[in-house]
């Protein structure tokens, strides 16, 4: 079931919680548009545009796209999209302060910041299992969610692939980056009172109730 209502929500976490899976449930039930910088940066990247070829050494390398590239390309996104979910931005003190700026101008202000909390190891095998079509974003797990065949995606039925920085070195160097300047974060949203912490380590349908749940409640907060 679809509901219509504006939300604006972040996704904070390291790589593998589980955000971009939650970001497309979280879109079909509330309409809210689910904005991956994750993906974009991987299209540009497909499409050899100026700026995906500027970020692809970055992103091989697990190392976060620095903040001009990144806002560049979300300003437009954020502005022309009333309701949604940002899974992966922002990602540095720099972001933030630029995503307020952002919804300040607009007269949009945030409804929650979502933090994905999980043990480093569960990231691992999330991380190493995961596949992706890389046409719609959508992702799979071998052993948590697999396709109905194996290697193909269940909408389009064409190979699904996994993802060049799903390697145990980039993904080293993705979870130092993540915990070495995203984190700060947690304190920076966490003092606007916006922080909300959910058992990412629990399965899809139990992670996602408790995301809705969650949503509805600050939907209908009177501070708001
Ligand atoms: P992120 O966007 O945070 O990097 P993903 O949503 O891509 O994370 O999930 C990482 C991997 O873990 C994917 O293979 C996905 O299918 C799987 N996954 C996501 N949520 C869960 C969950 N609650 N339980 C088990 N596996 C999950
Ligand atoms: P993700 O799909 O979220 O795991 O992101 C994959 C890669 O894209 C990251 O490891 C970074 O190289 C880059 N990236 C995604 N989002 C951002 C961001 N907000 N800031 C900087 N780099 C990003």
């Amino acid at each position: 079931m679809s509901v219509s209502r504006e939300v604006r929500v972040v996704f904070l976490g390291p790589p593998g919680a589980g955000k971009g899976t939650q970001a497309r449930l979280l879109d079909e039930r509330f309409g809210a548009r689910a904005i991956s910088t994750g993906d974009l940066l991987r299209r540009h990247r497909r499409e050899r545009t100026v700026l995906g070829l500027e970020a692809q050494s970055y992103m091989e390398a697990g190392k976060l796209v620095p903040d001009a590239l990144v806002l560049a390309m979300m300003e437009g996104e954020i502005a022309t999209s009333p309701s949604f979910v940002l899974d992966g931005f922002p990602r540095t003190q720099g972001q933030a302060r630029a995503l307020d700026g952002i919804l300040e101008r607009l007269g949009r202000p945030l409804d929650a910041v979502v933090l994905f909390e999980l043990p480093r190891a569960r990231l691992l095998e999330r991380l190493l299992g995961r596949w992706t079509n890389p046409r719609s974003g959508r992702v799979y797990h071998e052993k948590f969610a697999p396709p109905q065949v194996a290697g193909l995606d269940d909408d389009d039925g064409l190979p699904l692939e996994q993802r060049s920085d799903d390697r145990a070195e980039a993904i080293e160097r993705r979870l130092a980056e993540y915990d070495a300047i995203t984190a700060e974060l947690i304190p920076y949203y966490e003092a606007r009172g916006l922080l909300r912490r959910i058992d990412a380590a629990l399965g899809v349908d139990e992670v996602s109730a408790e995301l809705f749940a969650l949503v509805e409640r600050d939907e209908r907060s009177p501070t708001r």
